[in-house]
């Protein structure tokens, strides 16, 4: 057995070096990105079923490293959350969304919603909301033009602190959507006394909901609670028209996914609305 543990060291050591090693470069750089303004954020449009016009637009953060290429957030907002990096990227993203969204309704598009992703750090931060009011000062964007997003795990802890927190938030005017819903600890109740706008339907339900029928149950009751508590109802991760001919009897009210459009760079997303293309 002293055998066995003396292989495994040698196995497994160099392993967790290189992986500690690329966690410790990761941050290293994710650091300087910020100055370097190596981040950029890709849109991808939401539509509304009801009118098949485009809604808004989701911002999702992309990191542009010049030899390592595009990075997903998936692989570093992890880290950013657990340095606290989440709190700088997170500010700079929600400024440059509602910059962006300002711009293109000066443009002359009608008004869209930006959605922007609030990590459970930024969240929590005790001057989060003078936060948000400060940015809409600064960019001069409409409250209900801004919809923050945000995951079930942000609204488990703290519940006291979260609905006081929602409540200043809907009293600013923006918009709240619960993220990834039905991934976390969903509690029915709590989206209720949350009041949100907005439940976005995790794509994990989307994917096979034309073919796993429990799958179809539970986007059907989804869709159907929220018409109930007045909540709007987002499918996203929707990519085959079968998808959306499901949601679309269902009584979806918004579509999110590759059927219409990929998350694309700002300026491809201003292109799209400046031709007014349709979806
Ligand atoms: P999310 O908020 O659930 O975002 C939706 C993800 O699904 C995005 O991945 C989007 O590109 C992808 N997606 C959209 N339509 C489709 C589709 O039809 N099919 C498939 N398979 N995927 C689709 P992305 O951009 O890689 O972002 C991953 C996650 O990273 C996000 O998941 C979000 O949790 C996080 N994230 C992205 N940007 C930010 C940010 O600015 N701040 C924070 N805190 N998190 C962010
Ligand atoms: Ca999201
Ligand atoms: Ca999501
Ligand atoms: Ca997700």
């Amino acid at each position: 057995s002293k055998e066995k543990g003396g292989n495994s060291y040698h196995y497994y050591q160099p392993e967790m070096n290189k992986r500690s090693l690329h966690r410790l470069n990761l941050e290293i750089h994710l650091r300087k990105a910020l100055e370097r303004d190596e981040f950029r954020i890709f849109y991808q449009p939401i539509v509304d079923l009801s009118n098949g016009k485009i809604y808004g637009m989701e911002s999702l953060i992309r990191w542009v490293h010049p030899e390592w290429g595009m990075i997903s957030p998936a692989e570093f907002i992890p880290l950013a959350e657990e340095t606290g990096l989440i709190i700088p990227i997170g500010n700079w993203v929600l400024k440059q969304s509602c910059l962006n969204n300002k711009k293109w309704q000066n443009i002359g598009h009608p008004p869209l919603c930006v959605s922007v992703n609030i990590s459970a750090i930024q969240f929590h931060q005790p001057q989060f909301v003078q936060l948000v009011e400060k940015t809409l000062e600064e960019t001069g964007l409409e409250p209900k033009l801004l919809c923050l997003e945000i995951t079930e795990n942000v609204a488990m802890t703290n519940i006291s602190y979260i609905i006081d927190t929602m409540q200043k938030l809907r009293a600013l005017g923006v918009r709240i959507s619960i993220d990834d819903f039905g991934t976390g600890y969903s509690s029915f109740s709590y989206l209720k006394r949350f009041r949100v706008h907005t439940l976005k339907i995790d794509q994990s339900f989307i994917r096979d909901v034309t073919v796993d029928e429990e799958n179809a149950a539970i986007v059907t009751a989804l869709i159907a609670m929220s018409r109930q508590l007045k909540i709007k109802s987002l499918a996203e991760g929707v990519e085959t028209q079968e998808q959306l001919d499901f949601l679309i009897n269902q009584g979806c009210d918004e579509v999110q996914g590759y059927v219409f459009s990929k998350p694309m760079p700002a300026h491809e997303f201003e292109l799209m609305i400046k031709e007014n293309k349709q979806l």
